[in-house]
């Protein structure tokens, strides 16, 4: 009882099914138990109408002769051993005398307009000569068959109605195990299923029906959903990677390969505000490569831009991780230096000046080398980026005017080359 009700209460289908299998079974349990006890009814009622008949038959002589001799006393022992079989609803027995009218002798039971009953003339016979002598009128009683028949019917409507709620429990049972169980788990498993997140399959019956369908159902759901999970992470990686790219694209400069001017503003004001933070010094330096134009207009664009390439390339390979180098202009660079005192960027200026100058273009003469101009300063506590950079700026502005392929930095600052 207990399987019954969590059977009924968790699953729906389950709880559909028996209320339509007991209705429909109902239904053509009473159509069909009223179409055989209605036939069981006709053949009872025409036995019953037999066995009066033979009844009154058999009584059928000593009655006429009793009737006959206007012995009522006879009749009416007669009449009554009749009544006490039991089959007669009423009996009642008339005579006549040579045209008299007829009179009752004896009437028994009640008689009843809707049932069927028969009349049956006394004849007496003598000498080949028949004269009426009276009637018996009879109704059988079919009360009794009523009732028997209305009880058969309940009897067997209940019994029926047990059989068919313990067949329906044993089906549900069955179905229960075979399907209804299986689709509960699966609806479970696809209510949990989140395709971005850790895939784990629909656990499988191992030990019997392996190859039952739902089973085979089960396998092929969880084998979409591990092909649906794998499929969404590949296309969230490629995503990632996608949005990657253009978040490089969108940041770097094409040429170079270095932050673009609004990356490199950007990573400035992040790592200014980390070093507020966390309390460390941050530098910034602006370099200028020096008559840049006359390279263009001697050698070409194309030689320019290698210039540009090589000299990035360069400054990145003179710094460390956590600097960040762009390009803000033409030929405009600037670094920010995390962590980096004025002795360490001087080195770093220095380095970077010395890289550049380094590096050899097949265009350019042997006794011709790139140089570039250096401005740099400390960004102070209370400034914002913008300020810093304006000052790195303006030492760039006098490194050039200086005579430039030099570095300058905020006067009082040592060493430096201070104007
Ligand atoms: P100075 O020493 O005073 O800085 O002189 P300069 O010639 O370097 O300065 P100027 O600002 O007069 O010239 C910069 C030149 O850089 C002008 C421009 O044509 C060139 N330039 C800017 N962007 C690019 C680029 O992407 N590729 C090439 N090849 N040249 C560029
Ligand atoms: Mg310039
Ligand atoms: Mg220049």
């Amino acid at each position: 009882m207990a399987f019954l009700s969590k059977l009924i209460n968790t699953s729906r289908l389950s709880r559909v099914l028996l209320i339509r299998i007991l209705l429909f079974s109902g239904l053509f349990t009473v159509i069909i138990t009223a179409v055989q006890l209605s036939l069981n009814y006709q053949n009872e009622i025409e036995e019953l109408q037999k066995k009066s008949k033979q009844l009154v038959h058999s009584s059928e002589g000593p009655l006429v002769l009793a009737t006959f001799e206007l012995n009522d006393r006879q009749v009416i022992l007669i009449t009554e051993g009749l009544f006490r079989s039991g089959l007669f609803k009423s009996l009642i027995v008339k005579g006549t005398y040579k045209g008299i009218p007829e009179s009752t002798i004896i009437s028994l039971g009640e008689k009843n307009i809707q049932t069927q009953g028969w009349r049956h003339p006394l004849i007496f016979e003598y000498k080949g000569r028949f004269s009426k002598v009276g009637a018996i009128e009879f109704q059988i009683d079919i009360d009794p068959i009523k009732q028997k028949i209305m009880d058969e019917f309940i009897i067997i409507l209940i019994s029926q109605f047990i059989k068919t709620f313990f067949v329906s429990i044993f089906i549900l049972f069955i179905i229960h195990n075979l399907v209804i169980r299986h689709l509960d788990e699966i609806s479970n498993w696809l209510n949990n299923f989140k395709p971005e997140s850790s895939f784990s399959p629909l656990a499988l019956e191992t030990d019997k029906g392996s190859d039952s369908e739902m089973v085979k159902l089960k396998s092929a759901i969880s084998e979409m959903g591990q092909q649906v999970h794998k499929h969404t992470i590949g296309l969230e990686k490629a995503v990632a990677e996608r949005t990657a790219e253009l978040e490089k694209l969108a940041y770097t400069d094409s040429l170079t390969g270095v932050a673009n001017r609004g990356a490199f503003l950007q990573a400035s004001n992040e790592e200014l505000s980390r070093s507020r933070r966390l309390s460390y010094d941050i530098g910034v330096m602006m370099l200028d490569l020096d008559h840049f134009k006359a390279i263009n207009d001697t050698y070409g664009h194309d030689a320019g831009d290698e210039v540009l390439k090589q000299v990035s390339k360069a400054m990145s390979n003179c710094l460390r991780k956590e600097d960040t180098l762009g390009r803000i202009g033409g030929e405009e660079f600037a670094i920010i230096t995390p962590g980096a005192d004025k002795g360490g960027m001087h080195k770093l200026a220095s380095r970077l000046q010395q890289s550049i100058a380094l590096l050899n273009f097949p265009f350019l003469p042997e006794d011709k080398n790139i140089t570039v101009s250096i401005g740099y300063t400390k960004i102070s506590n209370d400034e914002n980026f913008k300020a810093a950079l304006k000052r790195a700026d303006v030492h760039l502005y006098t490194a050039k005017a200086s005579g430039r392929n030099t570095f300058i930095t905020d006067k009082g600052f040592v060493p430096s080359i201070v104007n």
